[in-house]
């Protein structure tokens, strides 16, 4: 039977509860247990596909084809185990299903309530779809004390009753500042929010805190005296130098073994934190670097790029090198300053992205890549600007453009059913624009003799996709006969999904996101290869 585990944040946001979720699967997991990660968001939008990256950073895209919370990039990412449409789950969605069902008077007349409707929603969730996992843990987006996540923590208290105590666990994570002015450190926020927590019926059995120096022994006792937790169930997590860290720092910290103790489960493999060492060692000690520019809309926010910057920091691990981020506002630039803002720069990228803003800056950046023989990777919207780029300059098409940006142009990017008769492909483009798109695994092969086959290895490859528009096909032979080759495509033929220059070291576009493929402990080669080109090219 599985055991439960609950990650709730209190004081602030943004303390990190994705990461130690997800550190705290990997420990586990090497210690031979099935691991499942979770992440209940209580805003009201049925999935994050809709909301701006400037919003919520970047939304995340499992194989099957849900857009998610960046968070499970995260648990990917560090537990190795792919993230599936039922790991994540909102508001919006729980109230969504709950008047559909409504509607159709599943209910019996009886009157819907929060409690208990929406509670026994959110707990079937938790519960669905589970396949012998030892734990999973659900980790509660927000803060509590916030007003949207009540019927979150009312469920999860249920849960564990229902569930056996014994077999569900919650772990709180606070901040616990330090003062400089009065060199202390504080423990009374975080005695607030266990009393917030405790008067909603939820008494934590661990509480992480995080803070920015060790926690003296006398701040533990008063942690776990005034908060009803052992000693030993007080756990610091001090700000790591990298997030690779984590793991070990968990490690460290005993809180897998606290967690199994508190189960009374044992076991007698040990975690195995090597490649935890020996990537936190090459993050660290690189003296070497790269330089590489990411040309985007949304590269004032951090997060916006999560998985990409994630991605590319891999490619570099793989290489020994640092990758120093240039984050290029598309918006600003200028033709004539493109010179000058990539100087120095060894490698240019640019990433998805949705409407007109900034496609100009896009294009004349790849233009001086494509002439100035650096690296260039374009993803999804990237190789969309590419193409583009190169119908206009070098096909002499000049108004060769996307559908998406201009209903005038002539489209070598468009909606497959505007050149295909009777090919529509997509639910309903022109009316919701939230789960309609191409989204989720597909295959994709790739054909011989060019740079995408060698840099894989292999032929037949299965990647995320997420987009609405796509390069026509029709135009395949006037590209190539000039030197962009359509070097993958979907198995039928009909959509290109790699573009590559023949005469350039390293010019790739690709129609899906390699980035939510890559992993710390096993880079994705495409982005590996990318680095090992900047780094040739410097
Ligand atoms: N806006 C483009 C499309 O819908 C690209 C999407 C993306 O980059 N994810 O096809």
């Amino acid at each position: 039977m599985a055991r439960y585990i609950f990650v709730t944040g209190g004081v602030v946001s943004s303390l990190g509860k994705g990461l130690s979720s997800a550190s705290l699967a990997y420990l586990l997991q090497s210690r031979g247990f099935k691991v499942r990660l979770r992440k209940l968001d209580p805003y009201l939008n049925i999935d994050p596909g809709t909301m701006s990256p400037f919003q919520h950073g970047e939304v995340f895209v499992t194989d099957d084809g849900a857009e998610t919370d960046l968070d499970l990039g995260h648990y990917e990412r560090f537990s190795g185990i792919s993230a599936k449409q039922s790991d994540n789950v909102t508001t919006g969605k729980i109230y969504s299903d709950i008047l559909k069902k409504e509607r159709k008077g599943l209910y019996l007349g009886k009157t819907v309530q929060v409690i208990p409707h929406v509670t026994n929603q959110i707990k079937e969730f938790i519960k669905t779809d589970i396949n012998k996992e030892d734990f999973v843990i659900c980790e509660i987006g927000g803060t509590v004390g916030d007003i949207e996540s009540l019927p979150f923590l009312e469920a999860i208290r249920q849960f564990a009753i229902e569930n056996g105590i014994k077999n569900s666990l919650f772990i709180h994570l606070t901040l616990v500042p330090y003062m400089k002015a009065s060199d202390e450190i504080k423990t009374k926020p975080t005695q607030h929010s266990v009393k917030e927590l405790r008067s909603l019926g939820i008494q934590p059995n661990i509480i992480i805190c995080r803070c920015e120096r060790p926690i003296p022994i006398e701040q533990r006792k008063k942690i776990s005296l005034f908060c009803n937790v052992s000693l030993d169930n007080v756990i610091e997590t001090i700000d790591v130098k990298t997030i690779y860290e984590a793991p070990i720092s968990f490690s460290k910290q005993k809180l897998d073994q606290q967690v199994l103790s508190y189960f009374k489960v044992k076991t007698k493999k040990k975690t195995n934190l090597k490649p935890w060492y020996k990537v936190t060692n090459t993050v660290l000690s690189s003296k070497n670097f790269v330089n590489i520019a990411i040309i985007g809309k949304y590269v004032n926010l951090k997060d916006a790029y999560k998985s990409l910057d994630e991605a590319l920091t891999h490619g570099g691990i793989k290489n020994n090198l640092k990758v120093n981020l240039i984050r290029i506002e598309s918006d600003y630039l200028k033709p004539s300053d493109i010179k000058n803002k990539l100087k120095g720069v060894h490698g240019i990228l640019i990433p998805g992205g949705f409407g007109k803003r900034g496609t100009e800056g896009k294009i004349a950046a790849i233009k001086y890549a494509r002439i100035n023989k650096i690296p260039f990777l374009g993803i999804c919207f990237g190789m969309q600007m590419a193409v583009i780029e190169f119908a206009r300059n070098v096909l002499n098409i000049k108004n060769a453009n996307s559908s998406e940006i201009s209903k005038k142009c002539i489209p070598v990017i468009g909606l497959l059913n505007e050149w295909e008769q009777g090919g529509v492909f997509y639910k309903g483009t022109d009316k919701d624009l939230g789960g309609t798109m191409r989204l989720g695994s597909y295959p994709a092969k790739l054909l011989p003799k060019s740079h995408i086959i060698n840099i894989y290895g292999k032929s037949k490859i299965n990647e995320r996709h997420r987009h609405r528009y796509e390069v026509n096909i029709n135009f395949k032979n006037k590209f190539e006969n000039k030197g962009m080759f359509f070097s993958g495509v979907s198995p039928d033929n009909k959509l290109p999904e790699v573009i590559e220059l023949k005469k350039h070291p390293w010019f790739i576009g690709v129609q899906f996101h390699p980035e939510f493929k890559s992993r710390p402990l096993s880079p994705h080669p495409l982005f590996s290869s990318f680095i090992a080109a900047a780094n040739k090219y410097k």
